[in-house]
């Protein structure tokens, strides 16, 4: 039994023995990769050296060198290929907010004094180009450069012409981009295919050393003061960077960049240095908004349109078809705003007419009462009329018979008087009824309305039935907003009307007036003891033309309505308790209180 287990722990050693040398290998492994911007052979002969150099810093560990261009890079990073990247300052930025590389040291080329200023551009023209002294004079030229990718090679560059007021990516100069290697934007220079170049910061001279141009053949605009050991026409920027990965031991870290620190200076002057502060490169980048700040450019407008246009449209027609709504709407309420103006003045000449209709309606009304009344008028002005004539004769008479005493003489003269007096009073009365006039609102006497209205009944009418007036509460006093011909008119209706009623019942007994205040009205009621009217009769009394008379016209109690409502009262009919007959009841308002009353003063005619 103890056999077989030690047979089986030798075996499971035995099959997991190779996966342990696996791991240890890579372990032991330091993937580094590298941007090869200038194309892979080139990049080929740049670093091997420094891995040569490093491996030798690193004894026990396995440098592998892995070449990518710029998406590579990034790719290699997120599939966990990579434990460090050396790449360019704007590259390693992106990379950076992308990835979450950090660097641990910086490239010092070209001898640089200070690793925060190795990298820049310069621009170059034909030495004989009188017409473009300054970056400035780029302006409507064109610019080679090998990619809009490169930092040194063009971005630089860029970020300069943009703070003196040109951009390329507007076409001020316009950029020609002849790829890698930069010899050739020399080239372009050269042949007059580009009016000038760029080149990272210190090519001119070197191509200048090794013979590869001849010096003073291109010359570098806008040169910086203290351009040595190399010319440049921007600010400097920090040199490459060696980062580590985000999953990177930190042991390793430390390892590689102790090792990249031991390392002296190689044949073409380049060293390692503790890292650079790289936030001028972040500016850069956030100026032209690239790399990190590649997102800034949405919300420019172009991108903006590019990515929100159906909305923008829909608001657009939205927006419009709104306006045109408006203008609909205004265009309907300016046509009804027209139409209302014309219908209200329609309706003020309409009223006109009904007002005007109706004074002539009241004018004709009374003078039917008056016909009504009038037809024993005659006979009324008869009796003062003969009266008069008999004392006028019997003066006469005892003139001639010489016994006229001075007493019988005053007596006829008085007895004369008074019944002139009387046929005055009696067509006063009439002559006021008839004539046309305006309306009015007075403060008026009810009681003093309704003897006046009982007089000229009596004053009309042979035989008139007496008229007893009762007050109720306090016994009067109060004084009605009224028209008093229009009250008198309704008073004579109901007074006919009752006359009618009491001779249709042959009786003669006094027609009962009774006023009352009620509230702020005074309630005036009419009673007569004729035969009253059926009950469903009573429902009709008001309407126009209803009448049971052979010669009436139905029309005093439909206007007797019109006048009593235009006071702002009611009219109503009942049988009279006790019976028989009917009783009157209309309400006219108080003065005090009452609503002023505008109308043209009374203009008779
Ligand atoms: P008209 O007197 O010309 O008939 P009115 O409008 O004054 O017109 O009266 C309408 C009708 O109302 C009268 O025909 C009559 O039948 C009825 N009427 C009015 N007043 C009385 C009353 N006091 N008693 C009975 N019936 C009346």
């Amino acid at each position: 039994m103890r056999c077989s287990l030690r047979s089986i722990s030798v075996l499971l050693l035995l099959a997991l023995c190779p996966l342990l040398a696996s791991a240890t290998e890579a372990s032991r492994q330091v993937r580094i990769g590298v941007l090869a911007w200038q194309g892979l052979e080139e990049a080929e002969v740049r670093w091997s050296t420094l891995m040569n150099r490093l491996a030798d810093q690193l004894p026990g560990r396995e440098l592998v060198l892995r070449h990518f261009d710029l998406a590579g890079v990034a790719a290699a990073l997120k599939a966990g290929e990579l434990d460090f990247v050396v790449t360019n300052p704007g590259h390693y930025v992106f990379l950076e907010a992308e990835s979450g590389i950090s660097r641990i040291a910086t490239l010092v080329a070209d001898n640089a004094s200070d690793p925060a200023h190795v990298v820049g551009s310069a621009v170059v023209v034909l030495a004989d180009r009188q017409d473009i002294r300054r970056l400035a004079d780029l302006q409507g030229h064109s610019l080679a450069a090998v990619s809009p990718d490169a930092f040194g090679g063009y971005q630089v560059a860029w970020g300069e012409l943009r703070r003196q007021g040109l951009d390329p990516e507007q076409g001020r100069p316009a950029p020609v981009f002849t790829g890698f290697p930069m010899s050739r934007v020399v080239e372009a220079v050269l042949n007059g295919d580009a009016d000038a170049g760029v080149l990272r910061v210190c090519l001119l001279e070197s191509l200048e050393r090794d013979g590869a141009l001849r010096p003073g053949q291109l010359r570098v605009l806008s040169p910086r003061p203290g351009g040595a050991p190399c010319q440049a026409s921007a600010p400097l920027y920090p040199g490459w960077a060696f980062a580590a990965a985000p999953h990177t031991p930190p042991a390793l870290s430390r390892d590689v960049l102790v090792a990249l620190l031991a390392l002296t200076p190689d044949a073409a002057g380049q060293s390692w240095s503790v890292p650079a502060d790289y936030h001028t490169v972040h500016e850069l980048l956030r100026a032209l908004q690239i790399g990190p700040y590649a997102f800034l450019r949405e919300t420019a407008w172009p991108s903006l349109w590019e990515r929100y246009w159906p909305w923008v449209c829909g608001l657009i027609l939205t927006l419009l078809a709104w306006g045109a709504y408006t203008l609909h709407v205004e265009h309907l309420v300016q046509r009804r705003t027209r139409e209302l103006t014309q219908a209200m003045a329609a309706r003020q000449r309409l009223e006109v007419q009904v007002q005007e209709g109706q004074q002539q309606m009241d004018h004709l009304s009374r003078l039917s009462v008056l016909g009504e009344l009038s037809g024993t008028l005659a006979h009324e002005l008869n009796q003062p009329l003969a009266t008069i004539g008999n004392y006028a004769r019997s003066l006469l008479r005892r003139q001639d018979s010489g016994n006229l005493a001075p007493a019988a003489l005053r007596l006829a003269a008085e007895e004369i008087a008074s019944e002139s007096e009387r046929a005055a009073g009696i067509l006063g009365g009439i002559r006021a009824l008839a004539r046309k006039r305006n309306r009015v609102r007075e403060a008026h006497d009810p009681v003093a309305l309704v003897g006046e209205a009982g007089r000229l009944f009596a004053g009309m009418l042979p035989g008139a039935p007496e008229l007893q007036v009762s007050t109720g509460g306090d016994g009067g006093g109060w004084r009605v907003w009224v028209d008093p011909l229009q009250i008198q008119q309704v008073l004579l209706n109901l007074f006919k009307n009752a006359w009618d009623a009491q001779r249709a019942a042959d009786c003669d007994a006094p027609i009962e007036l009774h006023l009352e205040q009620v509230g702020s009205c005074c309630v005036v009621a009419v009673r007569d003891h004729g035969p009253g009217l059926a009950p469903e009769m009573q429902g009709r009394l008001f309407e126009a033309f209803f009448t049971t008379k052979s010669d009436g016209l139905g029309l005093g109690l439909s206007i007797c309505k019109t006048i009593v409502e235009a006071h702002g009262g009611e009219i109503s009919a009942a049988a009279a308790e006790p019976g028989p007959g009917l009783v009157f009841r209309f309400t006219l308002p108080l003065a005090e209180g009452a609503t002023p009353w505008h109308e043209n003063p009374s203009d008779d005619r």
